[in-house]
This record gives structure tokens, sequence and C-alpha cells, in this order.
């Protein structure tokens, strides 16, 4: 059968086109600049990708974009959506294209009665960052909403990005009776297919790439291949609904630093937080719906390894 994957050049989405064709399915996936090989050459080297591939360019903000690539499918993975923190234009920069791009391909799948459901890659940036102090003492599941005011009003903008995305998806799925899932991953680590640095891989980059000092911050870790099994399960699995959350476990960057001297001894790596306030405290994050649904978790340490290597082995690390 066919399914569609949107934003396909990217970290998350080569992953999942990989697997797709691994599992036999026939992939149409969108790519803003399909004549960009450094987009596109990883893509179509890929095992079975003479085959079973077809790159279809399409962009979140062109409204009816979407429209060839979902004609014909099953199932909708729609990932692509703008993911970096530094922007002087947050609305034109992030919020349009997350929140327009998403009602767009919506929009296509109405339109396409073959579609039996559609998996929303949206992020844990959408479920735990309503101002509730996330410390040893919270449990986050996937009841949680961000609340998109307190993330305005503290210049969160991807995670406003995210969370106004997520919320138009539900709504308009309801609306429209669009089978909907989503998948909520933290930052996601791993090996990288595609040439270019992702933002979630960048943070490791740069602590092993002679920063003097590692942010004061605690993130949730998961591994892109657990996050590509959750994809996968979440469509194949008949009973799959709702949100799923997808973090193996939090960490501050003290502990990531740590992690990074034990397993490679001789690197440089930072000593000291980027500023002197306490370490922003771990939390909790419940895996058991994504447990439920057949996830494995890798722990931290072996992403964080993988990651490296991978970087060493794409030449991004000198
Ligand atoms: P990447 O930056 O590698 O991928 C983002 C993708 O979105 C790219 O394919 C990019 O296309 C596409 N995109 C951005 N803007 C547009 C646009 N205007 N029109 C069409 N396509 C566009 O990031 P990831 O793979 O990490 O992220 C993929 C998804 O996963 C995103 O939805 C992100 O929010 C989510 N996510 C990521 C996490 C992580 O830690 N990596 C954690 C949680 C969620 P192009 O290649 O042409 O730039």
């Amino acid at each position: 059968s066919t399914v569609a994957v949107t934003g396909a050049s990217g970290f998350i989405a080569s992953c999942l086109v990989k697997c797709l064709l691994e599992r036999g399915y026939n992939v149409k996936a969108s790519v803003r600049y399909p004549n960009d090989p450094k987009k596109t050459h990883h893509l179509l080297a890929l095992d079975g990708a003479k085959e079973r591939l077809k790159l279809i360019k399409a962009d979140l903000l062109e409204e009816g974009s979407f429209d060839s690539l979902v004609d014909g499918c099953v199932g909708v993975f729609h990932t692509a959506s703008p993911f970096f923190f530094d922007t002087k234009d947050p609305q034109a920069d992030l919020l349009d294209p997350a929140l327009k791009g998403t009602l767009n391909i919506l929009n296509s799948v109405a339109k396409t009665p073959s579609i039996k459901r559609v998996v929303l890659t949206s992020s844990e940036a959408a479920v735990s960052f309503n101002g509730t102090p996330l410390n040893e003492q919270t449990f986050v599941d996937e009841t949680w909403w961000s609340d998109a005011d307190y993330c305005r009003k503290n210049q969160l903008w991807y995670l406003v990005s995210k969370t106004i995305a997520e919320e138009a998806a539900w709504k308009f799925a309801k609306e429209k009776g669009i089978d909907l899932v989503t998948i909520n991953p933290a930052a996601v680590l791993g090996p990288l297919l595609q040439p270019s640095l992702n933002t979630s891989c960048a943070n490791i980059h740069n602590l092993i790439s002679g920063a003097e000092t590692f942010p004061n911050a605690t993130y949730g870790f998961v591994n892109v291949k657990d996050v590509i099994d959750a994809h996968i399960l979440a469509f194949e699995t008949p009973s799959a609904n709702g949100r799923y959350l997808m973090v193996e476990r939090t960490a501050h960057h003290s502990e990531v630093v740590n992690i990074l001297r034990e397993l490679y001894p001789n690197f440089k790596l930072p000593e000291k937080a980027s500023d002197d306030k306490p370490y922003a405290p771990t939390y909790n994050v419940s895996k058991k719906r994504a447990e439920e649904l057949g996830v494995k978790f890798t722990p931290l340490k072996e992403s964080i390894r993988q990651t490296v290597e991978s970087l060493k082995e794409n030449n991004h690390f000198k």
C-alpha cells in the first residue's frame, strides 16, 4: 500500500522513509527543494527507493500544495514543520508554516477518502509547558497541554508553533471525521541520514565542538529509531489513538556532558553551565502509552553514542 510523508528531507522523516521502504510500502514523499541533491540524494539512495519512492515538491505555505502528495494514499505521516529557535520573525518563520501547513495537509486529506489515518509528528513541546513547575515531583502525561499564551509571553516560539499546530489538527480532525494520532517526542537523538545538521543533533554537536559552557537546561531525550517505531505502530495498530509522548527520560545538560565524558574521555567538553542559577531540575514523563503501543526505549547513553558516531562518520565533527 501507498503512504505519504511530508518534509522527507528532514532528520526524522528521512529515517521514517527508510523504515517504510524496508517494510515494503510505496512512499510518496514531499520535499521543498526537489532539485537540491543535499535534500534528496540520501533519500534516492535508500534501498527500494528506485522502485517505490516518489518525491513530490510541496510547501507548507502553499494552499493545495499537498493534494497530489496524498492522492491514492492510505496513510499520511505529517512531519514537516520548521524546527529552530533563533528567529527575528516568529510569525513568518515558525507559526505560519506550522499551523497553516498542518491545516493545508489536513484539507488535502479531507478531500481524499482513501486515507485511513494521519500520524502527526507533534512534540513534547506541545505537552509540558504551561507554567506548572517541572521538577522531580512532576509527572507529565498525555492529558497535559502546553499553553500557547504562556509560551508566547516567554517568547518560546517553537513551542508556540507546535502547540497551536497540534491544537488545530485535533479540532480540524474532529470536525471532518479524520482519524488522527499524534506522536509527541522530546529531543530526538541518533544516527543522521541527511547531510545537514538538524536542531536536536546540533545540540550534541555544540557540546563536543569546543563550547565553553553547557546550557543550564533540562531536556527530555529519545532515540530516533524509537520515534520511527512509534509512528509506524501508530499507523499499523488499528486501536492506536490520541497522543503518544515519546520521552525515554529527562536529563540536565551537565549529565549529558558527563555521559559524553564517560564515552569519549579524550574529548574537550565544557566544564561549567551557561549561568550560575541552580540547575534546572529533571522531571518525569509518562512512557505508559508508548510502551502499551509496543515501543521499547533505547537508553539515553546509547542515543548519545549513536549521535556522536554518526556526526563523526558524516564529517560534521573534526
Ligand atoms: P528537520 O529540521 O530535520 O526537518 C524539518 C522538516 O520540515 C524539513 O524536511 C523541512 O524541509 C520541513 N519544512 C520546514 N519548513 C517547511 C516549509 N515551509 N515547507 C515545507 N517543508 C518545510 O527537523 P526534524 O526532523 O527534527 O523534525 C521533524 C518534525 O519532528 C518536526 O515537526 C519537528 O517539530 C518534530 N520534532 C522534532 C524533534 C527533534 O528533537 N528533532 C522533537 C519533537 C518533534 P527542508 O528540508 O526543505 O528544510
